[in-house]
């Protein structure tokens, strides 16, 4: 018997990625010594109080039951209270907050919630690819906010024409940002809810990387921008700033009409979270931040040794502001592919070509610090004797 997939399945995009990863398993498996910074998959573990957590939850014959709809009241406080601890943002743990599969779910689920077929949704050209499959499972549109080095990858609103913003319901942003490691600052985030609220279009901020800023910054998070909750959410990610990427919990903050679809939404999906994942969330959310500030002293020093180590080989390698990305301009001559499959062939080092996020990211690799400090030496070192600058 043969299945014929429904449109919506068919209108997904090919994941661009995909067809690197398989090349770099092939060399793995034919016995080359791989470094792979091309994707964006934690490398360190869960700190071992969460996991500790994790373990006396389980324990517990009350986690194995059915968790309530929507999640267990303790995280939702958890989590304000951890916002307004960073960010003194204050939020309605009832109303303004949604627990999610991780943050991918809720960047999914939202397309579903706010787009009839032939509506737009606003994306970062480049960003995150995850925004695109959304869109087209809700049989949306797309406007490509293009993001250029001369305005710090911050997209220019007054670039967009009246007929790219006709039917548009929804924009998507993410600060700092995958893949180029951008920061953005009060300024663009007041612009931005100036811009939906004359526009009428629902924000989402994807705060993914919201707590790795670099050189004693702390990210922005949207919600501390006055008028922020009353145009739009915050996506916000237990994976990269608690190593939890395996663990899959998210949230969705802020404005309550769109936090009770997603809500609605989910109430269909899921019933929610593991109850003993729940519960270690909590824990984490709780503790100390130190291990999160820890994680970013990490990640700052495999910073300086990519950085430095092409910079001295005469690359031009920008200093990322937040996230665990370098985006750097491909030398004169490659494409991103080219460049990326070259790295691949002749030095056994995997990075992600520009043009996988959308068309503005040609001319770019993004290379993740995802790799212990010797490895990453190693990985420059196997870059420079290629001498392509
Ligand atoms: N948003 C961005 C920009 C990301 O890079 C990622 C993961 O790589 C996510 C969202 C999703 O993270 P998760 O689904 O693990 O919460």
């Amino acid at each position: 018997m043969s299945f014929i997939p429904a449109e919506r399945l068919r209108r997904l995009p090919t994941q661009f990625f995909s067809a690197l990863a398989q090349k770099a398993a092939m060399r793995v498996r034919d016995g080359h010594d791989v470094i792979n910074l091309g994707q964006g998959n934690p490398d360190l573990p869960t700190p071992p109080h969460i996991v500790e957590a994790l373990r006396q939850a389980v324990l517990d014959p009350a986690t194995h039951r059915y968790p309530p709809f929507s999640g267990l009241p303790a995280l939702k406080l958890a989590v304000v209270n951890w916002y307004n601890r960073r960010f003194g943002v204050a939020l309605d743990p009832e109303s303004e907050v949604a627990i999610l599969f991780g943050g991918k779910a809720g960047l999914i689920e939202i397309s579903e919630c706010l787009l009839n077929p032939g509506d737009r949704c606003l994306v970062p050209d480049p960003g995150y690819p995850d925004y695109w499959s959304g869109v087209a499972l809700a049989g949306g549109e797309m406007t490509f906010m293009p993001l250029r080095e001369n305005n710090a990858y911050l997209p220019d609103y007054s670039e967009l024409r009246a007929e790219q913003l006709e039917r548009v319901k929804l924009m998507f942003l993410n600060y700092p940002n995958n893949p180029t490691a951008a920061v953005a600052d009060e300024t663009f985030f007041r612009e931005t809810v100036s811009f939906a609220s004359k526009q009428g279009i629902a924000v989402v901020h994807d705060f993914a990387y919201g707590a790795i800023g670099f050189d004693g910054l702390r990210p922005r998070s949207f919600l501390q921008t006055d008028g922020a909750k009353n145009v739009g959410i915050e996506v916000y990610t237990m994976s990269k700033t608690y190593n939890m990427a395996g663990w899959r919990v998210g949230f969705a903050l802020g404005n309550a009409a769109l936090i009770s679809m997603i809500n609605l939404l989910q109430d269909h999906y899921y019933v929610s979270l593991f109850g003993a994942v729940q519960r270690a969330a909590v824990t984490a959310l709780l503790g100390s931040d130190d291990c999160i500030d820890e994680l970013v002293g990490v990640y700052e020093r495999r910073r300086g040794v990519i950085v430095d180590g092409l910079t001295e080989a005469g690359w031009r390698c920008p200093k990322p502001g937040g996230s665990f990305f370098t985006w750097i301009p491909v030398p004169s001559g490659f494409t991103s592919t080219a460049l990326a499959d070259l790295l691949l062939e002749r030095a056994d080092v995997v990075v992600a070509p520009g043009v996988g996020f959308g068309s503005m990211g040609e001319g770019y690799v993004r290379l993740a610090l995802l790799a212990q400090e010797d490895r990453l030496a190693e990985a420059v070192a196997r870059i420079r004797a290629l001498r392509l600058m």
